[in-house]
């Protein structure tokens, strides 16, 4: 099955000028959907994650059935704010100004593996935060993937750890 054929680029959102690569299609497809699950899983599985982080929010759909289907926890690295009780964050650069990412502080133990996944790497920013903040909170992150990666904006270039993804567009 050709993954491409369920998802879609939407022009001019959320800014004129931008193609937004849509996933709402792939989920929608139940077949589709569960197909990207299983390579994702196949694909993160020798990386032996102990735990799986998602980023928020379309990083939550990825990661939190993926977790189910390996029989690991899953933890959520949010938008600020968000979360209760003792959190750690981290402020990033983005094109235009910030943005910042939060996780509980005690969401992860110290070494242990966890994967970080989301829907879709562009320059690879977004990423590279969550990256480093579960380094900040102790783990260790072995491998990063997404279902997209936008490959003419070298994102993976930023990571510094292998990345994964399941489709790719240049
Ligand atoms: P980056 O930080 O530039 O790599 O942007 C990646 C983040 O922006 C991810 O959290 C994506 O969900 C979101 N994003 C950027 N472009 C798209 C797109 O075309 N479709 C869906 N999400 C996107």
């Amino acid at each position: 099955m050709d993954l491409k054929d369920h998802i879609r680029g939407i022009p001019d959102f959320p800014k004129p000028g931008i193609l937004f690569y849509d996933i709402s299609t792939l989920l929608r497809h139940a077949s589709a959907w569960r197909t990207a699950m299983a390579r994702l899983a196949e694909t993160i599985a020798p990386h032996k994650p102990d735990v799986l982080a998602g980023i928020e929010s379309r990083g939550f759909l990825v990661a939190a059935p993926l977790a189910l289907e390996l029989g690991l926890g899953f933890v959520m690295l949010r938008k600020p704010r968000k979360l209760p009780g003792l959190t750690i964050g981290l402020n990033y650069a983005l094109e235009y100004g910030t943005d910042r990412i939060e996780m509980q502080a005690d969401a992860v133990q110290k070494g242990q593996r966890v994967v970080v996944l989301d829907d879709l790497l562009a320059t690879g920013g977004t990423m590279s935060a969550g990256i480093s903040l579960l380094r900040q909170a102790g783990a260790v992150v072995p491998c990063a993937a997404c279902l997209i990666e936008l490959t003419f904006l070298k994102g993976r270039d930023r990571l510094d750890v292998p990345f994964e993804a399941l489709v790719a567009y240049d």
